[in-house]
């Protein structure tokens, strides 16, 4: 496996990182995680452009192009004969002293990563996801926005850990005034009676791309889309709920916090989002 670091191509095992780097002294950087379907990068402009906006919020300047940046991640893929593939773009800040003062680093890193995919598996589709929601509450967005997709996740792994700790797949993130905002690494819809709802990004929640997709997707289907406030008794009642993601795509949530979702199966809306987002991840690609 070959890995994009700093200007060249390494093996995975000399792929690494300074301990003075302060993307890992302080997780001072930031990163993007995209897909490659058959050969085509999926909405490669819009993971790029959100990348080089987190950047630019924290002030890190990515030492290349986004022309530049999109011959590495292509190169990357070809380079390890992968024709699907998930992707990771690091910029971290670079090496720099033991103090947090970024003024000490010299020069931000660029690291891309191409592996193969470990699909979540066809049963975990059929059978639909379980959520909790959790203690942990989103940061908030005039604090450290959640459009920085930053290397500082930990508000993100609490939430995970403490899903895991309920014995569920996945958290339901709330902010501070309880408002549903998001999972961990996904973001959430609903529907009821046949309209379509998920949180304005304003709450404390990462404009997916995928959710966004899935917005224009549902849009040209017809459907009736908002994005409109809601709290945990709407997901309760909802006849249906799932989650969306550049990994997860789309997919069901059938229990939440011990209560059933509709049927408790994945919902008839879900599954069509679902196959039609499927039609357009090859169509729509950045080859
Ligand atoms: N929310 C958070 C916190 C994420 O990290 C991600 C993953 O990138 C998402 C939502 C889903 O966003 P996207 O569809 O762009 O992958």
């Amino acid at each position: 496996q070959w890995i994009f670091l700093s200007g060249e191509f390494v093996t995975k095992q000399e792929a690494s990182i300074s301990v003075y780097d302060h993307g890992f002294l302080y997780g001072d950087g930031v990163f993007e995680g995209i897909r490659a379907y058959e050969g085509n990068i999926f909405k490669l402009d819009e993971h790029l452009n959100r990348l080089y906006d987190s950047a630019k919020s924290v002030m890190l300047e990515i030492p290349y192009s986004k022309e530049e940046l999109e011959e590495i991640i292509a190169e990357t893929i070809r380079k390890n004969e992968l024709e699907s593939a998930y992707i990771r773009v690091v910029v971290s800040r670079g090496i720099g002293d033991l103090g947090l003062n970024p003024v000490s680093c010299s020069k931000p890193r660029l690291v891309v990563i191409a592996e193969a995919l470990s699909l979540f598996s066809k049963e975990l589709y059929e059978r639909g996801v379980r959520l909790a929601s959790v203690a942990s509450r989103r940061n908030r967005p005039d604090v450290l926005p959640p459009q920085v997709k930053s290397l500082n996740y930990l508000n993100n792994i609490l939430v995970k850990m403490e899903a895991n700790q309920a014995g569920v797949d996945e958290a339901l993130m709330l902010n501070d005034q309880g408002y549903v905002t998001e999972g961990s690494a996904d973001n959430v819809f609903i529907v009821k009676n046949g309209k379509i709802y998920t949180p304005p990004v304003y709450l404390g929640a990462l404009e997916g791309i995928t959710r966004n997709a899935i917005i224009d997707i549902a849009d040209e289907l017809g459907y009736q889309i908002m994005e409109q406030p809601f709290t945990r008794h709407d997901v309760y009642v909802a006849d249906e709920v799932f989650l969306t993601g550049t990994a997860a795509e789309v997919i069901a949530a059938v229990e939440v916090d011990r209560r059933i979702i509709g049927d408790g199966k994945p919902g008839t809306i879900t599954n069509h989002l679902l196959s039609e987002f499927r039609k357009v991840t090859t169509k729509d690609g950045h080859k």
